[in-house]
């Protein structure tokens, strides 16, 4: 099964003269049972969907069977291409770096209601792509990520671990991360060298700050340093012990041993 798979993205690739590109992360999933497995954790039936990396479109034809509305973003013209002959209008496809993809401008596109995010992340960027999701105002109902399993540990790391820092604070405060599947190498076309696993994070009732993940970012800046020296330059000596005192943390604590509440409450004080 898995080798007619690869047979027929071989063919597609082929006939657009394309071999994978490996400095965008091009490993292509090639499971079908994966495939369906990361469709239904989505749970996108009805919903607006936005599916980062699209690649030669192995989740996006399944996406567009479930799904009200799919955006794509995808970096690589050649990729775009492929997806736009093989989805037509039916896909909204962007041909960007989802770094820079206006996102109040693609919620819009999709019928400005909660966004459900899926994607087979390009490993090189998984850290920024991350931040910027975890970070922004969009009303994100559920991600469905797949990643490199060191990457999936910072989902779900909790204070003191070694891997636990902004990703794990953000992520935990506005969603419920759960693992769904571990993938190995021969998943994918062609095969990475790691594992991979696809985790969901569903978000909680909670109110978006717009000043959390800037805050995070702050007191992780040096994790060395005590979380009132990092939150000095953040906003000033006397803000910082007060904000400290009332959510009664102490100025000497470091960032890695504050809990992600420790920091939602932080957040409302400064
Ligand atoms: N979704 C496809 C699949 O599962 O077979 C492809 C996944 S592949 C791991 C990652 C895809 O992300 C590639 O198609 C790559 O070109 C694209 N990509 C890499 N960097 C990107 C970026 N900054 N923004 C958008 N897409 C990117």
């Amino acid at each position: 099964m898995q080798n007619k798979r690869i047979q027929a993205l071989q063919a597609m690739l082929n006939t657009y003269s394309l071999t994978p590109n490996k400095a965008l992360g091009q490993n292509f999933l090639v499971d079908a049972d994966a495939i369906d497995r990361i469709l239904d954790a989505a749970a996108v039936e009805g919903k607006g969907v936005l599916e980062i990396g699209a690649g030669a479109g192995a989740l996006t034809e399944g996406l567009l069977a479930r799904a009200r509305a799919v955006a794509a973003v995808e970096i690589d013209a050649h990729m775009a291409d492929i997806l736009r002959d093989r989805f037509g209008d039916a896909l909204l496809l962007y041909r960007e770096d989802f770094l820079k993809t206006d996102l109040a401008a693609l919620h819009q596109a999709l019928g400005g209601e909660a966004i459900y995010v899926v994607g087979n992340l390009p490993y090189y960027v998984t850290t920024p792509i991350c931040m910027r999701l975890l970070s922004c105002a969009l009303p994100i109902g559920r991600m469905t990520l797949m990643v490199q399993q060191e990457a999936a540990a910072r989902f779900f790391a909790q204070p003191c671990e070694r891997v636990y820092g902004p990703m794990a604070v953000l992520s935990q405060a506005y969603y419920t991360p759960s693992r769904v599947l571990a993938l190995s190498p021969e998943s994918y076309y062609p095969r990475p060298d790691v594992y991979s696993e696809v985790v969901t994070l569903s978000r909680n009732a909670r109110a978006y700050q717009a000043n959390l993940a800037p805050l995070v970012k702050t007191c992780f800046a040096m994790r060395r340093k005590t979380i009132a020296n990092n939150l000095k330059a953040y906003s000033g000596k006397q803000p910082v012990e007060k904000a400290l005192a009332a959510c009664k943390i102490s100025p000497s604590a470091r960032a890695e041993a504050l809990a992600p509440e420790q920091f939602l409450s932080l957040s409302e004080q400064l």
